[in-house]
């Protein structure tokens, strides 16, 4: 392991010789009766600590800034919003390399002859046969040269040999540049339809912020929009930021922009490895990436010609980190674009509560497209209450049948099941007990191929009993997830091979990509998954979806509960519908007359986002309230609840802020991982209000004694309570 960073701020002098090391740079330093790794972050004239215990800094890591003023900038607002420490921050948004003391690589270059080279050479290299080769293979390659990489493979011992030829003055290394624009940005094989070039034209990316909420429909061409966008941001010299949810949908972006313009891009995600990880993070940083493609952390990647950002999904989970640094990527990617004065663009067919809001307000401009572009029309929808339809294997009779006209014509059937394993429940026949995680209060999920109990939610996993371990009565399985479901369809349609996406079927990027090969082959015509099936992926054979539970999700105590699972359905709905013909959805449902659901299928997503607004102001949730949560954990209860009770009492009473703390409260599922979690609410109609208490508050707990054991943390903004 290499240096780990101190947190505190602390001053120091600057190093007895050389340069003054820079202001987000990285130095290393003596503390205590060691040395650390730290960041300077200001340069200050003097100090409160007296002159003779002020010690100078050891080295100097960094001869520039990692990242450049405006991303610094971005981080300490980060660090300060979500009231996290700022060494912890600056150390998670760089990459792993640098975080263990490494180096910042210098830009790639490329090597050429030089012109004097094709007179002068066969008389000076006369005895140096190698040199002789390389020079001959530099000037074979003209004014492009060659890669480091070409040459590795031509030579080996190729860097000095390339040092010899400049220094006769018979080669050089240049960096490859963003020459021949005109040539690197291709055109576009289509029209722009109607709604796409009003957003296009009207989104300028010449004056300034602007918030654009690009709203549409799955498939209704919103990646084309930020492509035509960031085609103008190339060609105005500019680098352009752009954020996937997932890792698997980051590839599938990159895929699209590489496809289209022959710049040099930058990928972030976390399926790198350390290297490819700090080579792309310093592409962006030195400008030479023009285009740079990454998940939530991307967000703090350094770009100093920054002319554009694009979050697509915006409304995606994934977007918040939920542990450690806890922040809202595309929050801070809103925050980043109006700080640097530049326009950014968020994408959804369902945005977030939020992000309609701010549109309500006026502070986001609303663009719609409301149309697929292949012109299918949105899918005819139909809710089955399973209730009068009492299924069989999960299958209502009107989905089956449904599966089987799609399936007979050549269609592709998708199924969403958003539960894992075999059942969810392991139940005594007789007594009614469930077999129950010893960790934690939540049932074991039954996996019936390999004879296990798995506890979701930290891991423990044991060989279910011969029966009740309370009265020996027989066991039984309950309900259903993925792997059952997967058996039954087998059962019930043998002819028609099953693709079962889940996190136990699809582990790793290779296995997805094989999967989803089989899918655009049709060798699979049954897809079933969790949400992994829902994101982003096109289908283009796929005739019908069904959701085989429309119910889970519904009786959720968090506050985003239905946004959750309106988003999910139209995610779901939105894979159907091939091009030809519209596609079906089939809703299974024991609440026919849910509101949700009939505002759903009456109004779209428009509709049930517009009274679930109304509802959150009227209970006053956010986005008309703003909340930070405490969450403590230990392992019994008592020593949380005191330490909430005293980080309660130690809340800020002067000033008279609008904060009201609520609790402390058990979490959720109260005993986790051998451990009792607990929590307190703070809430606020003011943003300011609540940032200001956090101010005083969070030093305050920092400072408050508490038992060893007892570990907390706080989010503000949460996703969920918890
Ligand atoms: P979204 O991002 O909204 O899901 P995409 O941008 O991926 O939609 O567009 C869906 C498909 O339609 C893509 O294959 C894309 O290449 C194509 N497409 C987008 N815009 C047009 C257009 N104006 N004319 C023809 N095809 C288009
Ligand atoms: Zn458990």
């Amino acid at each position: 392991m290499g240096p780990r960073f101190a947190t505190p701020l602390l001053d120091y002098l600057a190093p007895r010789e050389g340069a003054v090391p820079p202001v987000g740079g990285r130095v290393s330093v003596p503390l205590g009766k060691g040395r650390r790794a730290g960041f300077v972050l200001e340069h200050l004239d003097g100090s409160e600590v007296p002159a003779e215990r002020l010690r100078p800094v050891l080295d100097v890591l960094d001869a520039q800034p990692l990242w450049d003023p405006a991303t610094l900038e971005l981080l300490r607002w980060a660090a300060n919003y979500y009231c996290h420490p700022l060494g912890q921050v600056l150390a998670y948004a760089m990459p792993q390399q640098l975080r263990r003391g490494g180096k910042v690589p210098a830009a790639p270059v490329r090597w050429r002859g030089r012109n004097k080279a094709l007179g002068d050479a066969p008389g000076l290299l006369a005895r140096a046969p190698r040199q002789r080769e390389v020079l001959e293979a530099l000037l074979a390659a003209g004014r492009r040269g060659l890669a480091e990489e070409a040459l590795a493979a031509l030579a080996p011992g190729w860097r000095r040999i390339v040092r010899t030829l400049e220094d006769k003055g018979l080669a050089e290394a240049f960096e490859p540049g963003a020459a021949g624009l005109a040539d690197m940005l291709r055109e576009a094989p289509f029209a722009l339809s109607a709604e796409q070039s009003a957003a296009v034209n009207a989104m300028r990316l010449d004056q300034g912020y602007a918030c654009h909420l690009l709203d549409g429909v799955t498939a209704s061409g919103k990646t084309e929009v930020y492509l035509r966008l960031a085609e103008k941001v190339l060609a105005s010299h500019r680098q352009c930021l752009l954020l996937a949810p997932e890792i698997g949908l980051t590839p599938q972006l990159a895929g699209r922009l590489m496809a289209r313009f022959r710049v040099p891009a930058a990928v972030l995600h976390s399926g790198l490895n350390a290297g490819e990880r700090l080579r792309a993070w310093a592409d962006a940083r030195s400008g030479r990436a023009r285009l740079v493609v990454g998940t939530r952390s991307a967000v703090f990647t350094p770009c100093p010609e920054l002319g554009l950002i694009v979050v697509d999904e915006e409304h995606d989970p994934s977007y918040k980190q939920q542990d450690g640094f806890r922040y809202q990527a595309r929050d801070l990617a809103v925050m980043r674009a109006s700080s640097a004065g530049i326009p950014v663009v968020l994408g959804s067919a369902t945005p977030a509560l939020e992000s309609l809001l701010n549109v309500r307000r006026g502070r986001y401009a609303h663009w719609r497209l409301t149309k697929k572009v292949a012109g299918t029309r949105p899918p005819l929808a139909r809710l089955v209450d399973l209730n009068q339809h009492p299924p069989k294997g999960g299958l209502s009779a009107p989905l089956v049948r449904a599966m089987s006209a799609q399936l007979d014509s050549g269609s592709q059937v998708l199924l969403y099941l958003n539960r894992r394993g075999f059942a969810p429940v392991l139940m005594c026949a007789d007594c009614r007990r469930a077999e129950e995680c010893s960790h934690c209060d939540a049932r074991l999920v039954f996996y019936r191929r390999r004879d296990l109990l798995i506890c979701h939610h930290c891991g423990a996993f044991r060989r279910p009993p011969p029966g009740c371990g309370n009265c020996g009565g027989p066991l039984q399985s309950i309900g259903r997830g993925t792997e059952r479901l997967e058996e039954e369809l087998q059962a019930r349609f043998p002819d028609y091979p099953v693709a079962r996406m889940d996190r136990d079927n699809v582990r790793g990027r290779r296995r997805l990509e094989h999967i989803l090969g089989g899918i655009r082959e049709r060798r699979y015509r049954i897809l079933l998954g969790t949400q992994m099936l829902t994101k982003g992926h096109d289908f283009p054979g796929l005739g019908l979806v069904g959701v085989i539970d429309a119910d889970q999700g519904m009786f959720s105590q968090e506050f985003r509960g239905p946004e959750r699972l309106a988003q999910t359905l139209v995610q779901v709905a939105g894979r159907a519908g091939r091009r030809e013909q519209p596609g079906l959805l089939v809703l299974q449902t024991r609440f026919p007359e849910h509101p949700l659901l009939r505002q759903l299928l009456k109004e779209g997503y428009a509709g049930f986002a517009d009274a679930a607004l109304d509802l959150r102001r009227s209970t006053g949730w956010p986005p008309f309230a703003h909340l930070a949560v405490l969450r403590a954990s230990a392992p019994e209860a008592a020593s949380v609840r005191a330490f909430l009770i005293d980080a309660k009492d130690s809340a800020p009473q002067a000033g008279g802020f609008a904060v009201e703390a609520l609790g402390p409260a058990p979490a959720l599922m109260e005993r986790r991982r051998d451990r009792n979690h607990a929590r307190l609410l703070l809430r606020s109609s003011s943003r300011a209000a609540l940032q200001e208490f956090l101010r005083r508050w969070i030093p305050a707990v920092r400072a408050l004694k508490r038992p060893r054991r007892v570990t907390w943390s706080v989010d503000v903004d949460p996703a969920e309570i918890g």
